[in-house]
């Protein structure tokens, strides 16, 4: 990330979970609701939801809940990219079923560099979906620059 520094992983956890509840499920995001998935007390949640709100990535109102911002939208769309892109990695050359795939691809999805995932994205001719029947979000300069021939 250019202004505020980059993001933590725990910081890209929450992220892509109220990404994925807020936008792909079409729920409102509160304390309560991360806390239960994440197992984590509201107060340990809502000083999370106050970083991620000073790092502009959501607007957050105190006893409403969360909203993600444009440039949080276009994070968290990044992370899940790589993050399918993994699985489908996976799936593909080991043949994991797509559950075990996911798992392993939460374990290193933030470390997976932007050159790796448009790598494995060409690779692949462009998925629009994963092993899971979720979205890959389309990176333009990936289908457009050619990335196939740096490596
Ligand atoms: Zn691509
Ligand atoms: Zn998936």
């Amino acid at each position: 990330m250019d202004i505020d520094g980059t993001l933590t992983r725990k910081e890209a956890q929450y992220l892509t979970l109220v990404y994925r509840k807020q936008v792909e499920d079409c729920n409102r995001v509160t304390t309560t609701t991360v806390s239960r998935v994440l197992k984590v007390t509201p107060a340990t949640v809502t000083e999370s939801f106050q970083k991620l709100a000073k790092k502009n990535l959501v607007e957050y109102t105190p006893y409403y809940g969360i909203k993600l911002t444009e440039r949080g939208t276009a994070e968290a769309q990044k992370l899940l990219r790589r993050h399918r892109l993994l699985e489908t990695l996976f799936v593909k050359t080991m043949n994991y079923p797509p559950k075990k795939a996911c798992n392993e691809a939460s374990k290193i999805d933030y470390y997976c560099s932007e050159a790796l995932a448009n790598n494995i994205c060409s690779t692949y001719n462009h998925p629009v979906v994963c092993p899971c029947k979720k979205e890959i979000y389309a990176d333009y300069d990936c289908k457009h620059l050619k990335n196939d021939a740096v490596w």
